[in-house]
């Protein structure tokens, strides 16, 4: 069966002689793994278009146990983000986290184009690392993984000035739900996650958030992130078997 998509390159690991093994966010086919034969030879049919972080459009046949690349275009290469180190980085550390957080083969459209906006406005954000804060929260809400922050993540409680980031319990928790190990959060941080989480990236260089408190914030996402990326993978070795990659 010939199938066509749209997809962006997250990893391309070499595979026998001349061929790779690409990872694809795509857009309808959720996370695949492509077979591209013959694609680093010099003389590629596929060109630049299986480079990472592009969106291209693909040509491929679905096999019983593999995908076989058939032709690719590129639709967007995010050449603005490529040219400096920073950004780059930046994106590159989007594309590790979907592909340890997201699902092989589920479709999911909200992850596909939170990943198409993020990359689009990367090329010219101020904020780097605020941008890369609100893409783990918006990747996490698209996961459905997002932290609870309007009420207490452990029993549903107000939130008051006194407030504790629980990874276990999955969000902010009041001074009565805490517990060992949670950690204490400013108010003016956790307004920053909640505000980050609905705020469109034409307008995130204009919020503000201290350095250190940022450095705060990513690192109980970051937590979060583990922790449930754990869930997750279980969950996947439970219910399914890895897809063939030969
Ligand atoms: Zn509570």
């Amino acid at each position: 069966m010939i199938l066509k998509t749209v997809g962006l390159i997250l990893r391309a690991i070499k595979f026998r002689e001349s061929d790779l093994i690409l990872t694809v966010l795509s857009r309808d086919y959720g996370k695949i793994a492509l077979i591209a034969k013959g694609a680093r030879r010099p003389e590629s049919k596929f060109g630049a278009a299986l480079d990472l972080l592009t969106l291209s459009e693909l040509v491929f046949y679905e096999g019983e146990n593999l995908k076989l690349l058939k032709e690719a275009s590129i639709l967007n290469d995010f050449r603005d983000l490529k040219r400096e180190y920073e950004r780059l980085e930046t994106a590159l550390h989007a594309a590790s986290l979907l592909n340890h957080l997201i699902e092989d083969e589920h479709p999911d459209r909200a992850v596909f184009d939170l990943c198409e906006d993020f990359l689009s406005h990367l090329g010219h954000l101020k904020k780097l690392r605020l941008g890369e804060l609100a893409f783990k929260l918006k990747l996490l809400r698209a996961a459905g993984l997002a932290p609870r922050l309007n009420r207490c993540a452990r029993r549903g409680h107000r939130l008051t000035s006194e407030l504790w980031f629980s990874t276990q319990h999955g969000g902010l928790v009041c001074a009565e739900c805490h517990q060992a190990g949670d950690a204490r959060i400013e108010p003016g941080t956790a307004q920053s996650l909640k505000m980050l989480l609905g705020t469109r990236w034409e307008r995130l260089d204009r919020l503000a958030l201290y350095d250190d408190k940022l450095e705060i914030a990513h690192r109980l996402v970051d937590e979060f992130i583990g922790y449930h990326l754990r869930d997750v993978r279980r969950s996947l070795t439970c219910s399914r078997s890895s897809p063939q990659r030969e």
